[in-house]
Formats: C-alpha cells, sequence, structure tokens
C-alpha cells in the first residue's frame, strides 16, 4: 500500500503522524511511505532520516493526497486539506467527528474511510490510542503548574518542593484517573505534598497502594475539596466522566478561599473543564487570572512537547497502521475489534453510532 503523512496545517500543531522509525516499519513491511518535505521539522525529525528509512519525499500535500491509498495523520483535516481526500481513501488520524459535523459531511461525501484514533477501542473501555497524551498531559501539568507558580510568571513564588527547613509546596489533584495519576508521579517527583481525590473508593485503594501511602488519597465531596482549595498552592483539575460534560467541582466563589497567586491547571478544559472560571487558552497565551488565582487551560497540552507526544502517539498507532495496510481496511476491520470500532466512516457510510447520534444522523 502507498501510505502518506503531510505536515499538519492546524495552528500549534507541531507534531507528525509518522516517525522515521514507523517509515522503516511500513517500508520493511512491504509498503510505500510519502512524507512531505519538513513535515516532521516540528518533532525534530529530518528529511534525511525519513528518506534513509526509505521513505519518499514530496514537495507538497497535493502529490501525498493524489497517490497514497491512506493518509496517517495527527489532527482532523483542516478546511485546506479536506477538497484533497479523495474517494476510498483511509485517512487515519484523530478526527472528533461528533464535534464536526461539516467534516463529518464532507468525508461521506467524498467517500473516505475515517478511522478515528479517538474511538479505537480493542477492549471494553480500553482507548489506548487516547493514553498516551492523557499520560503527557498529567506529567506536563505539574511542570506548568510549578513554571506558573514562579513569582515573575505571576504565581506566589513557590519552590514546590521547598527544601529543608522550609514547608514544601501543596497541590490537590482532582481526579485519579491517567492524567491525575501520572500529575500524582511528577509531584512526588518534585518533592510536593499531594492530595488526590476521586469519586471511585476502589481507584483510591488502588493509589494508596501504588503510591505506598506519600500522596494522601480523599474521596471527592464538598467538604474535602473545600479543604484541599485552601490550602493549595496548585490545583489540578483532571476529572473525566465518559461522554459527558467535565463535571463542574470549582465555583467561582470557591476562588475567594484560595491563596492569592496559586494556580489551577484545568487538563479537562477538552471537555468543557472542572473550573467555573476556566475557558480554554493556547500556548501562546496559557494563563489568566481571576480574583487572584492563575488559571492554565490549554485544551492541546501534549502540543507544546510535540517530540515526545509524537513518539508517543506513533508508537500506539503504527501496529493499528500496519494491520489496516497488510490486511486492507475491510479485513483489518473483520479481525480486529479495535480497528473495527475506529472506522467512523467507511466510503459513503457513517459507521460510528455516537457520531450518527450527534447529528441525529443513520448508521
Ligand atoms: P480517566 O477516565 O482516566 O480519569 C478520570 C477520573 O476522574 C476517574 O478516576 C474518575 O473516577 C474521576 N472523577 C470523575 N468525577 C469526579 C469527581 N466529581 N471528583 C473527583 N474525581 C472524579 O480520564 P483521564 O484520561 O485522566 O482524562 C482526564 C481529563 O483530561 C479528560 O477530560 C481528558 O479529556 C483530559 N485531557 C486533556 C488534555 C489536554 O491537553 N488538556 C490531554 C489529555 C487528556
Amino acid at each position: 500500500m502507498k501510505i502518506g503523512s503531510v505536515t499538519e496545517v492546524k495552528r500549534q500543531e507541531y507534531r507528525v503522524g509518522m516517525t522515521p522509525g514507523c517509515a522503516g516499519a511500513y517500508t520493511r513491511a512491504g509498503h510505500h511511505v510519502l512524507i512531505q518535505a519538513g513535515a516532521g521539522l516540528g518533532a525534530g525529525f529530518t528529511d534525511q532520516e525519513y528518506t534513509r528509512a526509505g521513505a519518499h519525499i514530496c514537495d507538497t500535500p497535493e502529490e501525498i493526497y493524489a497517490s497514497c491509498e491512506m493518509i496517517v495523520k495527527v489532527k482532523e483535516p483542516m478546511p485546506s486539506e479536506v477538497p484533497l481526500l479523495r474517494d476510498g481513501q483511509i485517512l487515519f488520524t484523530y478526527l472528533h467527528l461528533a464535534a464536526e459535523e461539516t467534516l463529518t459531511s464532507a468525508l461521506l461525501e467524498q467517500g473516505v474511510s475515517g478511522v478515528a484514533y479517538e474511538t479505537v477501542e480493542p477492549r471494553p473501555g480500553q482507548l489506548p490510542l487516547l493514553r498516551p497524551m492523557s499520560e503527557i498531559a498529567g506529567r506536563l501539568s505539574v511542570q506548568e503548574g510549578a513554571r506558573f507558580l514562579e513569582r515573575p510568571q505571576g504565581g506566589r513564588g513557590v519552590l514546590l518542593g521547598g527544601i529543608p527547613g522550609v514547608e514544601k509546596g501543596k497541590i490537590a489533584i482532582l481526579g485519579g484517573g491517567v492524567v491525575g495519576t501520572n500529575a500524582a508521579k511528577i509531584a512526588l517527583g518534585l518533592g510536593a505534598q499531594v492530595s488526590i481525590l476521586d469519586v471511585h473508593m476502589e481507584r483510591l485503594g488502588y493509589l494508596d497502594d501504588i503510591f505506598q501511602g506519600r500522596l494522601t488519597t480523599l474521596s471527592s465531596n464538598r467538604s474535602h475539596l473545600e479543604m484541599v482549595l485552601g490550602e493549595s498552592d496548585l490545583v489540578i483539575g483532571a476529572v473525566l466522566v465518559t461522554g459527558a460534560r467535565a463535571p463542574r467541582l470549582i465555583t467561582r466563589s470557591d476562588l475567594q478561599h484560595m491563596k492569592r497567586g496559586a494556580v489551577i491547571v484545568d487538563v479537562a478544559i477538552d471537555q468543557g473543564g472542572c473550573v467555573e472560571t476556566a475557558r480554554a487558552t493556547t500556548h501562546d497565551d496559557p494563563v489568566y487570572e481571576v480574583d487572584g488565582v492563575l488559571h492554565y487551560c490549554v485544551a492541546n497540552m501534549p502540543g507544546a512537547v510535540s517530540r515526545t507526544s509524537t513518539q508517543a502517539l506513533t508508537a500506539v498507532t503504527l501496529p493499528y497502521g500496519l494491520e489496516i495496510a497488510s490486511l486492507g481496511l475491510k479485513e483489518a476491520a473483520r479481525r480486529s475489534r479495535g480497528i473495527a470500532l475506529g472506522v467512523n466512516t467507511y466510503r459513503h457510510h457513517l459507521t460510528c453510532p455516537g457520531v450518527a447520534q450527534a447529528f441525529d444522523l443513520p448508521h
């Protein structure tokens, strides 16, 4: 199969759908790989590395869309890219179609088979192509929080780990899932004092076991929340209720009880945020202040560490890409539950119930 990757055109997207390592893997499996010149530069991969891996470099995205049977990307196609997609072409990328009615209609009209990373679900509840981005966002949340706690950045001037003889910084993590657990790892590594809140007691039991009592686990209720908000330097919002808007745990009046110069990193902003005063921000202008509390609400946090994110993402997408390339989409979907659930559009048919439901369409 001819497989191609192009330079991402979405603003501030520096990741790329295929590393030189992936290009080598496809080539060794007998496929042909086309890469747009400079596509890997945002993640630190040069054209020469792709060439050495056996890929062919093309000057324009048009050449790639025109000749490849499968396009491996990171983000959903932008309006400038949509007309380049062809009937029968496979598009393997994050699609988030339930929020994109125009794009959904375009893929259906153009007969594109869209396989969405975010709905590849090999076992119930397992989303392996989303997980690494949550791991990255969780780890990054503490790094960004630490940065904005610095006084010149507007924070209260607290070093999270303290030093001997000085109090440690306090971190509250709301939600002990993938983001929360990864935030906790980094927070403990920095030497901060960490509390983690969740509604599931089994999850708290698990966290207590793996962190061997080095953090405080608290059931997520109003009194525990008020307690941690009053004493924390950094609050990380990492809650998720599957398929729903993030629950609003922190209200505007709660900010009055927080320390001046404290920082909230609302990782859940991509699901609407768990803070009443949260609104999505960008890497260009990541923070704003409300009632003396800094809010960091970047909706695509992993984009800041584009090399790590590209390596993490492509490591999990490659096995699926290889399966699709080697078997063809129809047979790969027949053999693999993960791929079958990843298929959102197949030629001119809508195949994802969630997307169909979002737009009241048949599937
Ligand atoms: P997850 O399902 O692994 O964990 C969510 C946790 O929240 C669960 O343990 C759940 O029990 C807990 N929870 C639910 N309601 C709660 C409440 N009221 N109080 C306390 N805990 C509660 O999800 P995840 O992968 O950790 O993702 C968390 C959020 O981060 C999601 O909204 C996800 O979309 C988002 N995210 C954002 C970025 C970004 O760049 N901003 C990147 C990756 C993930």
